[in-house]
């Protein structure tokens, strides 16, 4: 018998540590990312005080008393565009035509809005009394000089990215993000371009299924074929795949058959065996192994049991290497909106898709060979050991996918 789960992932959690390694992305590719470094802005943002409207500026004491029908006549000094800077500076009496995002000249402390004034050129009347900072941007009102911009570990969204970009940075130093290799076997597996497929043989579908998941993630895999059944060439690709990789992740021949070659290829290469099976259906078979220091996470090859066990077992190392929460499964309890017939001796995860805490299982095949059924789905519920047959409004756990 194998392990329970949760202790499974333990021991994973206990052999993985965060990747060191860097990079330096743009700011406008930084989204989902680790920050690596601290950084504060080295100026205000905005870095002057500005016009947030068409208008203005003037002091507010000289607008005491203005209305529509007692308008204040003001001179009007100098006409600013966003992008120029005031060449002179305001007194008493005087005004300076703004457009939204031009500085406000020294001196004035209010902008008025072009539709209440007369829009004049040399001499403006107002129409109406302001008080002091009155639509008046201030430098700094964003973001101050000194204020941390981000921290190192923080997951970088679009916000971070729109607000480096706005402190003048065009780039920023993050985590490097976890390599996977996969190292998908089995004798009957086949691929479209050997041609039309041969009596007994079968396209693979792992290869896409979980770098596609794992795509979905943010983790990056790198194409490869499929293996033979064939000891020294599986231990080949998995020693081959351990000097780019952080997490090698097998699928097919983990389990007791006398063609499941996995456990046998990693033992030729010294590989240090963690555990071997966990009670879980599908998947049960899978198994964790260091090669070197390099985790080596051994699926079984039923499709939909390898991207449960991948799910199950591989997200909690990922966020740990990634340095990323986001990748930790997503557990939730929902009520079931029709039933599942078997009964559910040894603990199972089936697909199913959730909304707003209801769950419903798709109506075809829940083998774990098919995927069929998997489309659309978006979580696993979590069928405890020793449940029977499930009944319409069943309260169950389940992990979002
Ligand atoms: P195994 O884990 O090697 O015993 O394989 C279990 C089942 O999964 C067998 O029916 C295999 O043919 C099938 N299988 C293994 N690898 C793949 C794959 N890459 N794509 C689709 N089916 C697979
Ligand atoms: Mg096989």
């Amino acid at each position: 018998m194998g392990l329970e789960l949760e202790k499974a992932t333990e021991i994973i959690r206990a052999e993985v540590g965060p990747i060191e390694e860097t990079e330096t992305v743009e700011v406008g590719r930084l989204g989902g990312r680790i920050c690596a470094e601290d950084i504060t802005a080295h100026f205000h943002i905005p870095p002057f005080h500005r016009s947030p409207l068409d208008g203005y500026a003037l002091r507010a004491v000289d607008s005491r008393g203005a209305s529509l029908d007692t308008p204040i006549e003001l001179t009007v000094i100098e006409d600013i565009a966003a992008g120029q800077w005031p060449q002179k500076s305001l007194t008493s009496g005087q005004a300076a035509r703004l457009m939204t995002g031009a500085p406000i000249p020294e001196g004035a402390d209010c902008v008025i809005r072009q539709e209440e004034t007369d829009e004049g050129l040399t001499r403006v009347k107002i129409f109406k009394e302001l008080s002091p900072f009155e639509s008046f941007c201030r430098q700094g009102e964003d973001v101050k000089r000194g204020e941390a911009l981000v921290r190192s570990g923080e997951r970088l969204s679009y916000a971070h990215a729109g607000l480096l970009a706005g402190a003048g940075l065009s780039s920023v130093r993050v985590y490097a993000r976890p390599r996977v290799v996969l190292v998908v076997t089995g004798d009957e597996l086949w691929l479209p371009a050997q041609g039309a497929l041969p009596p007994g043989k079968i396209f693979s579908s792992n290869q896409a299924l979980l770098s596609a998941r794992l795509l979905e993630l943010g983790v990056k895999t790198k194409p490869a074929g499929p293996c033979a059944d064939d000891g020294p060439a599986i231990a080949g690709r998995i020693a081959e795949a351990a000097w780019e990789t952080d997490l090698i992740i097998t699928t097919g021949g983990v389990s007791v058959g006398y063609r499941d070659l996995v456990p046998e290829a990693l033992e030729s290469l010294g590989a240090k065996t963690l555990f071997h099976g966990v009670n879980m259906k599908p998947g049960g078979p899978a198994m964790f192994s260091l090669y070197g220091r390099r985790p080596v996470l051994s699926l079984s090859g039923n499709p939909f049991a390898a991207l449960t066990t991948m799910e199950l077992l591989a997200r909690p190392a990922l966020a740990v290497l990634a340095r990323d929460a986001a990748l930790e499964l997503q557990p939730g309890i929902g009520l079931l909106e029709n039933g599942f017939p078997k009964a559910s001796p040894g603990r199972r995860f089936v697909r199913g898709t959730e909304r707003d805490g209801r769950l419903r299982l798709p109506e075809g095949s829940h083998e774990s060979g098919s995927i069929g059924s998997l489309r659309g789905c978006n979580c696993l519920a979590d069928i405890p050991a020793g449940t029977g047959p499930l009944a319409a409004g069943a309260q169950v756990r389940f992990v979002k996918l």
